[in-house]
């Protein structure tokens, strides 16, 4: 499937924020400290607590996205993620080629994120179909995935968890 470069890059910076281990405190620093490159230089990445309180939000509105079961019910959770993006476009060739970034270049971190991801959810969405986004079939993982794949047949978040249940399944056959 070909998404644009970009809108691509977005949607996996979206589920890796979905699927972030929030236990620990400091995990939203943690989080946009691996993702630097999708800061605008300059950008303050050490958030005050109702920041990182909306970085957890949005992280949770993607999950919803990901785990609806309906077009409606997509569409609703996308918009309530949508209603907290601040969309403002530009073009730029800052890593050699050209592209759109999604939020304006002098917003904080949380304005950045929350917008790269909205846009770049709702972009997979409206072009490949809401059931692009799953769940991860793996016992005990919950992890969400954008599909990619050709024909859609996606059912892992990874090739950890499709291995591990392979092996699993076939411990079970065995059994039987
Ligand atoms: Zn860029
Ligand atoms: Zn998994």
């Amino acid at each position: 499937m070909d998404y644009d470069t970009y809108g691509s890059n977005a949607v996996e910076l979206a589920i890796d924020l979905a699927n972030a281990d929030r236990e620990d405190p400091g995990w939203v620093r943690a989080f946009l400290d691996a993702h630097t490159e999708w800061f605008t230089d300059g950008t303050s990445l050490s958030l005050p607590e109702q920041d990182a309180g909306q970085v957890a939000q949005t992280a949770t509105l993607i999950r919803d996205v990901a785990l609806a079961e309906s077009e409606p019910d997509v569409m609703a959770r996308l918009n309530a993620l949508l209603a907290l993006a601040s969309p403002r476009p530009y073009a730029t060739d800052h890593d050699g080629e050209l592209h759109l970034h999604y939020a304006r270049p002098d917003a904080g971190a949380v304005e950045q994120l929350t917008t790269t991801v909205a846009m770049g959810l709702s972009q997979v969405v409206v072009q490949h179909g809401w059931q692009r986004l799953g769940v991860c079939s793996a016992e005990g993982c919950g992890n969400v995935y954008v599909d990619t794949s050709r024909n859609a047949s996606r059912r892992y978040c990874s090739n950890t968890c499709a291995s591990r249940s392979t092996v699993a399944a076939y411990r079970a056959r065995k059994r039987a």
